[in-house]
């Protein structure tokens, strides 16, 4: 990270370069793409906001006809562990009836809101729903049935920030993901 970048103070360490990303998210893509039919209805739902940069990248990389639907659900909030708690606070706009859904995910923690977001859509008689996560922490699954299809990258156990993730709201507009220096959050 260059010191003249404005949080230069506030990260203890990249653990994946912007170069690192655009690779892995432009094989996800070819991934994506081999598992679905050409004439497959697929609607890829983007969890906000920190997936926002994750699915407009994704989505390039991505060789099928898709259409963007997108969901808010309560994560964090301004702490750094899992409340457990999910709240829907934006619903999707299209009817996913029929259609495959591709869930797309900036990472995946306990697993706690993708299960509900995943046991929520299939209410609707999708006919299929994937999950996709840029960043994956297989420690601290306490939900051990979800599970994601596409996964960039397992990290360990940090609390990170950049490329759409956030703490309390900044640095989502860093192009890496690193780790924020602990003083600032503990
Ligand atoms: P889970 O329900 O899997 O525990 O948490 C998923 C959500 O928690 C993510 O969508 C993200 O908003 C937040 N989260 C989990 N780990 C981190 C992290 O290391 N950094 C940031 N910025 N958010 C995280």
């Amino acid at each position: 990270m260059k010191k003249e970048n404005i949080f230069y103070e506030d990260i203890a360490e990249v653990i994946i370069s912007e170069e690192r990303l655009q690779k892995r998210i432009r094989e996800l893509g070819e991934e994506i793409s081999a598992s679905y039919n050409p004439d497959d209805d697929i609607v890829m739902v983007c969890i906000l906001r920190g997936a926002v940069l994750f699915m407009a990248d994704l989505a390039r990389c991505v060789n099928l006809p898709v259409t963007f639907d997108f969901m808010d659900v309560s994560s964090y909030g301004e702490s750094t562990t899992s409340s457990g708690m999910v709240r829907i606070i934006k619903d999707l706009e299209e009817n996913i009836e029929n259609r495959h859904v591709l869930i797309v995910e900036d990472i995946m923690d306990t697993g706690l809101t993708l299960k509900h977001v995943v046991d929520m859509l299939k209410t609707r008689n999708p006919a299929s729903i994937k999950i996709v996560t840029l960043l994956d922490k297989p420690e601290r699954r306490v939900e051990k049935q979800i599970n994601a299809d596409f996964n960039g990258f397992e990290i360990p156990d940090k609390f990170v920030v950049g490329y759409g993730l956030d703490f309390a709201e900044k640095y989502r507009n860093l192009p890496f993901i690193g780790v924020l220096k602990e003083e600032l959050y503990s």
